[in-house]
């Protein structure tokens, strides 16, 4: 089943899979020629504040979308209310959210719609009603656990990950029934006692040792496998933890009946820096060397893109995207192991102050990037961003930060043009930019490339935007009201093509921007001037 994209549409990951690519759209569907003549359909107001990245889906008629308290079912022609359901999340749990109060969107499977809550709980809605079917708790929010991920539906599991990184859990990856909500596994991912890996974490370090999942996986029926990005160690301070530390900023490929690990593939082994692994992996059939391969493709927040085969998880490619790079000389492609450069270096050996790019924000952080297999490139948010970085001993404290690193020293590191982000077009095989647009606040949100070769993405100041695949040119634009870091999504109904995105400024850059960047005072300027709003647009070409 297709939700959220429409076959031609080619989002990064949102809790769904996608068919094959099928381009199909006739003359009348939103194209480079006619998208310049879009216009809104119809508005719908959360009555929330909170950042919205929730990607809406779209079946049979109604659109499903969620913000951190509710799930609302709209009549998508008419943009009015079928249902809504709200819940209640203890108040201390925004406590141990790190990054924002949002939630990411829902799956939905034969009747039933999942989501995530910030108190970790994954609740069934039924869809016609939105009455709750049941409820499960995966574990116990008070320990510094929270879940802001769009669950994924993979082989009749509800697989669903944990988001805590921050806060000295134990990261993993749950499986649920569908119809009863009955735990079927759990794989961590934080090597234990007794598991394969172990021996990458000296101690009982494993206990607190992060690894959080908190970005949706992709599925590829074909080979019954599920690709889930593993995100930082705890504490960041890797010296408390010497070893490669498996999973930490690896993707693991899961049997989804099973939970079983098939293979695995470790982007950052032993991460100092926050390079949190999470970011999705886009499943593509690419030609390398005159062979097709079947490979996931996942630009890190460690600033390189890889290119990894999916049936056993081999190394193809591995390049930096960032135009400034100083944590690693490269990735050595017999080992597949990062080649840290002399920062690195000296960090590690002297617990030495360094100022290392990219940033802990990473080159590229949530907001899952797009593939087009007609024009072979990807089109991705991505950050130009350094740190001020000093490690310290860190301190275990129950759901509270465990990093280890010197907040008073602490600071973001802006580009001299003080462009802090790019939306890039890139050749996945090489990393290289083949056309990019800056701005001063970056993008936070997904981007979306269709078979009219038309890329949507949204500005941090509120502006819905479309952009020519090929050439970068600026097609449209719209002003939604509130920041955007939300993910665009289109459908077709009856002949005609729309397009989605919900609106409503917060997340992680918002909330970490002015503490660690006040000299920015131009960026800061630009944040402050966003006013907030949760809502979702549609558009139309009429
Ligand atoms: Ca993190």
């Amino acid at each position: 089943m297709i939700f959220g994209g429409g076959d031609d549409s080619l989002p990064g990951t949102a809790g769904v899979h996608f068919k094959k690519h099928r381009p199909r759209f006739p003359f009348k569907h939103v194209n480079t020629g006619n998208v310049k003549d879009l216009v809104p359909v119809w508005s719908y107001s959360f009555g929330d504040n909170r950042g919205q990245e929730s990607q809406p889906l779209v079946h049979e008629g109604i659109m499903y979308v969620t913000t951190h308290d509710s799930t609302h079912a709209i009549d998508a022609k008419t943009g009015l209310r079928v249902w809504t359901h709200k819940f209640e999340y203890p108040p201390a749990t925004p406590r141990i959210v790190c990054c924002g109060i949002v939630n990411r969107g829902a799956a939905i499977y034969n009747g039933l719609l999942y989501r995530a809550t910030l108190d970790a709980h994954v609740i069934a809605l039924d869809m016609k009603t939105g009455k709750e079917v049941w409820k499960s708790q995966a574990i116990n929010f008070k320990d510094g656990y929270s879940m802001t991920m769009a669950p994924l539906i993979a082989n009749d599991v509800v697989i669903t990950g944990i988001s805590g990184g921050e806060y000295g859990i134990r990261g993993f990856i749950d499986g649920w029934d569908p119809k009863t909500g009955a735990h079927l596994w759990r794989r961590y991912t934080i090597a234990g006692p007794g598991e394969k890996g172990a021996d990458t974490w000296p101690g009982d370090t494993y206990k607190h040792g992060g690894g959080p999942t908190w970005i949706t996986g992709t599925y590829d029926p074909d080979l019954d496998l599920v690709y889930w990005g593993v995100g930082n160690g705890g504490p960041w301070n890797a010296e408390f933890r010497k070893g490669d530390n498996l999973y930490v900023g690896a993707v693991v490929a899961l049997k989804p009946k099973t939970g079983e690990i098939a293979w695995h593939y470790q982007f950052s082994p032993n991460d100092p820096w926050d390079y949190d692994g999470v970011n999705e992996n886009i499943i593509a059939d690419v030609d390398i060397d005159g062979e097709t391969k079947k490979v996931i493709i996942h630009a890190d927040r460690n600033g390189f893109m890889y290119v990894v085969d999916r049936t056993n998880g081999k190394l193809l490619k591995a390049n930096q995207f960032v135009d400034k790079l100083n944590w690693a000389d490269g990735i050595d492609m017999k080992t597949g192991r990062p080649i840290e450069s002399a920062i690195t270096k000296k960090m590690r050996k002297e617990g030495a102050e360094v100022q290392v790019w990219p940033s802990a924000l990473g080159g590229k952080n949530w907001f899952p990037m797009a593939y087009s297999p007609k024009t072979k490139m990807v089109y991705a948010n991505t950050l130009e961003m350094g740190m001020n970085y000093k490690p310290v001993e860190p301190k275990f404290r129950k759901a509270t930060f465990y990093l280890g690193i010197d907040f008073g020293k602490f600071q973001w590191l802006f580009p001299e043009d003080n462009q802090t982000g790019y939306l890039r077009a890139m050749d996945p095989l090489t990393g290289k930019t083949k056309w990019k647009v800056g701005s001063v606040a970056a993008n936070w949100g997904g981007t979306m490339v269709t078979a009219g070769d038309v890329v949507f993405t949204g500005t941090f100041t509120g502006q819905f935007k479309a952009y020519d695949a090929n050439s970068g040119k600026e097609l449209w634009s719209f002003q939604t009201g509130s920041g955007i870091i939300g993910q665009p999504m289109t459908w077709e109904q009856d002949g005609q093509q729309y397009v989605s995105i919900s609106v409503g400024i917060g997340g992680a850059y918002r909330n970490f921007i002015p503490v660690f960047g006040a000299k920015n005072t131009k960026l800061n300027a630009v944040i402050a001037s966003v006013p907030e709003g949760g809502s979702v647009w549609t558009f139309a070409v009429k």
